[in-house]
């Protein structure tokens, strides 16, 4: 019978024949007996047990960046403002965008995205709770 074990010292997976009473760790050396390990995958069958130690240890896919995580938060606010379709919409992300940026952000911020209808669109935020008004001059979502 063949299994799959994990190292009690390295954690790293090896494949051992648990016929035998015990093996050394071909990573860290460390010997011992096979009884206590914690067996992932068990089988007479030699082949899969090594197919399933690559799945425990190879096969595991790296995970992708996500490119909007890579962005600075006031780029993507520009890039999603930029694409709106609707009033709604553009209040909601510049709600949204604006918190994000600054925490709370005061009318010039608001101008920088929107420079010729920030008083307008500020108004609506608030009538519409978008944002609310922490203290004067300053606003978050
Ligand atoms: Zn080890």
């Amino acid at each position: 019978m063949f299994a799959v074990v994990a190292c009690r010292e390295c954690l790293k997976k090896r494949v051992v024949d648990l016929n035998d009473k015990s093996s050394t760790c071909p990573y860290c050396g460390t010997s011992g007996p096979h009884k206590n390990l914690k067996i992932y995958f068990q089988s007479d069958d030699q082949s899969l047990v090594r197919a399933a130690l690559r799945q425990l240890t190879g096969f595991v896919p790296p995970v992708e960046k996500k490119q909007t995580s890579d962005a600075d938060p006031y780029s993507t606010l520009e890039y999603r403002y930029e694409h709106c379709h609707s009033v709604d919409e553009k209040m909601r992300v510049l709600a949204e965008g604006l918190t994000a940026v600054y925490g709370e952000f005061t009318f010039e911020d608001l101008e920088k995205i929107e420079p010729k209808h920030a008083e307008k669109y500020l108004k609506a935020m608030l009538v519409e709770g978008y944002v609310h008004e922490t203290k004067y001059g300053r606003y978050t979502a």
